[in-house]
């Protein structure tokens, strides 16, 4: 059975920390009988200068087709000017909204090696590894009406409509109900059911789906704003956290910097199921096309690495093979290795390219 891979590697570091997933693929295609074809496209800048437009029609479709899509980072300040159509975030954009990836899913793991990077003290986050479900393409960043309006007396008024139907509340809820069982069985779905009407139908929805189907997984709940309390003063007692566009935006990034550096941090969005059980999914690093330093070969790959190792556990569904590709990034992490953005006194300072060649030493080291 071939998988089909689609890399869209962008701008900026993009190609250079996607060149080290290529030879991560290739060594999982040679050692662990993985069989994955890859294809290269263009998205962003890059596809602008070269088409017109941040993605073409037809890289959209075999987006739709692969079975994971793996996207670097677009945009850097070359294309500021170019028309809004034509901006390199549109491509990305595009294709979270063609494929419907209405689950975007965003882990926070604390290697060993770097918990003193956190901001919090080491043994609050030390071996966490906690997962953000945010439902992505409803809520009040889409809700009609959003406007402003002239009140004619010198006043504005500006309206944002938070909206949640019930479908759209159990298929998210559905992806945290399944992710939870491949982690540690336990879901904690986030609302305000206290102040908020919508918060009232995602509890009430939450529930119901989880006697229907999940009732094997622990469910419990939480309003928002002790959800942020939380992460930051005992982040270890949660494992996967399901809530909607807003507050997932907020609470995904609280946890991030519960593990240190942008350049660690890998996601993945996810499409709904087809007839056939197929859903589309693209995974990709949080960070962006660091024009700073694009080009000089000292990006980490971490994050396009770690988007790699999702990709295998959740559309592939091979747990072992993607335990084994955090387990050679804790390793070299923990030998202290460290591209500049993690390093720290006493460690040696190595590239990209450097980085991969000791991600894959350990991965052959490990696999015996
Ligand atoms: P950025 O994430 O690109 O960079 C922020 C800082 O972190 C920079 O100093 C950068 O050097 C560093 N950094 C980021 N990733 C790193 C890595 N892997 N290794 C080492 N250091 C790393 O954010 P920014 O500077 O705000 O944005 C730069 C460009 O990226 C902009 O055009 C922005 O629109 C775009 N962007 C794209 C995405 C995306 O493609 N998903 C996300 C965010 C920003």
């Amino acid at each position: 059975m071939t998988r089909n891979i689609l890399i869209v590697a962008g701008d900026g570091i993009g190609p250079e920390v996607m060149g080290e997933v290529e030879r991560v693929i290739g060594w999982y295609n040679d050692n662990r009988g993985f069989d994955a074809k890859i294809e290269n496209e263009l998205v962003g800048g890059c596809c602008y200068d070269a088409h017109g437009v941040a993605v073409t029609d037809a890289t959209v479709e075999k987006a739709r087709r692969a079975d994971a899509v793996m996207l670097g980072a677009v945009g850097g300040p070359k294309w500021d000017n170019v028309p809004y159509e034509g901006r390199p975030e549109a491509g990305l954009l595009r294709l979270r909204k063609d494929l419907e990836l209405f689950a975007n899913l965003r882990p926070a793991l604390c290697f060993a090696a770097l918990a003193d990077a956190s901001s919090l003290k080491r043994e609050i986050v030390e071996g966490l590894d906690i997962m953000i479900v945010r439902e992505l393409t409803g809520g009040v960043y889409f809700g009609e009406p959003k406007e402003i309006t002239d009140l004619g007396n010198g006043e504005r008024r500006g309206v944002d409509t938070q909206v949640y139907t019930t479908s759209e509340i159990r298929r998210i809820a559905e992806v945290a109900f399944d992710l939870a069982k491949k982690r540690g069985n336990r879901v904690m779905s986030v609302e305000k059911r206290n102040v908020m009407k919508s918060g009232v139908l995602w509890y009430e929805e939450v529930i119901k789906l989880h006697k229907e189907k999940f009732s094997d997984v622990k469910l419990e709940h939480m309003l928002a704003d002790n959800c942020a309390m939380q992460l930051v003063r005992n982040p270890k007692q949660f494992d996967v956290i399901v809530t909607d566009n807003l507050f997932g935006d907020v609470l995904s990034d609280i946890a991030s910097m519960l593990t240190g550096s942008l350049g660690m941090l890998p996601s993945a969005s996810l499409g709904a199921r087809d007839a056939n059980g197929k859903a589309c999914a693209m995974y990709e690093p949080v960070h962006g096309s660091a024009p700073d330093i694009a080009g000089t070969g000292a990006a980490n790959p971490i994050a396009s690495i770690l988007s790699f190792a999702m990709a295998l556990r959740y559309t592939f569904e091979l747990g072992a093979d993607a335990d084994l590709l955090e387990k050679a990034v804790d390793t070299v992490l923990a030998n202290g290795l460290r591209t500049g953005d993690i390093m720290q006194p006493g460690m040696k300072k190595v590239g990209t390219k450097e980085m991969g060649d000791a991600i894959l030493a350990a991965l052959a080291k490990l696999n015996g």
